[in-house]
């Protein structure tokens, strides 16, 4: 028996959803929740939002679409090792990044920045929620895509918690309990996913050597030096690539082994444990952990603020900041049915709506033809 079958989500227990749906001849509620993401047109957009590495500067950097595929994997593997319930991580991988907005944090920075002038704030857990509920339209019986309470409710809560009341509009999900342990692992796959892909694109663009992580991540230094003892006449390329598949079985094994360890000590014997355990029970294994925080070091330095990246990143906010200004100033440029969503709403709620959704393609179209003379 796996180890954690009894902390497993059973689908049977759902609290089901919003709009009562009769149940499918063969498939699952979780199964058709990941379906029902996979044919939704924000899945699709992910395509062409950037995960890191702004589209164009190579055919093989990831975007979040690529990247979404390597977190549902991951947590499939982890999962089903664990004996949880992998439909349900699966469903939330795949619609774990539906929230964020065009060009990565800096976008979300500035989209943030221009709420504050509101008093409000922009997240992006609670912005792919409202795609969920609101905004996809493909069903004749009810808005949005009507998923399972636990789908809903691990996409809000798979990467934050939140107490009663902090957020008014989540007081249906639980606050103050923890989801169950499907939603917990996919932060950490998520975390696993993108330090050893930016790694990877960032070692593809030249931005660093192989040197320079061992000097700054003893675990991958161990790796990087087994490889080469059993590679050395391989391309230098390919003894990455080894190396950094060691490195990615290492971290998923210590997430596997830490969650495993940490619901042992806790003594959790079902589910409703799972939730009243406030520290989350889903972790990396102590060494796991250490290398984890080195990566993310590593990668500040020599990645995310790299020039290269950091005048990408400016260009890209100003440009959200001018579209943002003129479609709050003149609502009416914006198509429908935003425009007449935004008679009677406000327009900067309209506004950050229609732009959190765009393509980093559709915005770099919308604002050239706006912003042509
Ligand atoms: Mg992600």
């Amino acid at each position: 028996m796996a180890p954690l079958e009894r902390l497993r989500f059973p689908v049977e227990s759902t609290r089901g959803r919003r709009y009562p749906e009769a149940s499918h001849p063969y498939r699952g509620e979780f199964q058709r929740d990941r379906d029902r993401l996979v044919h939704a047109r924000a899945f699709r957009r992910l395509e062409d939002k950037t995960q890191v590495f702004p589209a164009g500067l190579s055919d093989h950097f990831r975007n979040r679409l690529t990247h979404t595929i390597e977190v549902t994997q991951l947590a499939r593997t982890v999962a089903q090792r664990l004996g949880l319930n992998e439909e349900l991580s699966e469903a939330l991988a795949l619609g774990h990044d539906f929230g964020h907005p065009p060009f990565a944090h800096s976008g979300e920075e500035e989209l943030n920045a221009q709420l504050a002038r509101h008093g409000s704030f922009f997240n992006h857990n609670l912005h792919g929620l409202r795609i969920v509920e609101h905004f996809e339209q493909r069903y004749a019986m009810f808005p949005g895509l009507n998923l399972t309470f636990e789908v809903r409710e691990g996409l809000v809560k798979h990467s934050m918690d939140f107490e009663p009341g902090e957020y008014p509009e989540l007081d249906d999900y639980l606050p103050g309990q923890r989801p169950p342990l499907e939603a917990q692992l996919i932060d950490l796959a998520d975390e696993i996913a993108y330090n050893t892909a930016d790694l990877d694109d960032g070692h593809s663009a030249g931005m660093f050597t192989r040197d320079d992580i061992a000097a700054a991540v003893p675990a991958y230094a161990a790796i990087h030096e087994t490889v080469e003892m059993q590679f050395p006449g391989a391309p230098e390329k390919v003894r990455f690539l080894e190396a950094l598949r060691g490195l990615i079985d290492f971290l998923v094994g210590g997430l596997i082994e830490g969650t495993w360890r940490a619901a042992e000590a806790s003594g959790a014997a079902n589910v409703e444990d799972v939730r009243r355990h406030r520290p989350r029970l889903a972790c990396l294994r102590g060494d796991a952990a250490t290398a984890t925080g080195e990566l993310k070091q590593f990668l500040h330095t020599h990645v995310y603020n790299a020039p290269q990246l950091q005048a990408e990143r400016e260009r890209a906010r100003a440009l959200i900041a001018q579209l943002f200004q003129l479609y709050e100033s003149e609502p009416q440029r914006m198509p429908e049915p935003y425009a007449s969503q935004a008679r009677s709403e406000a327009s900067w709620r309209v506004a950050c709506d229609y732009i959190a959704g765009m393509t980093d393609g559709y915005l770099h179209k919308t604002a050239a033809q706006l912003f042509r003379d």
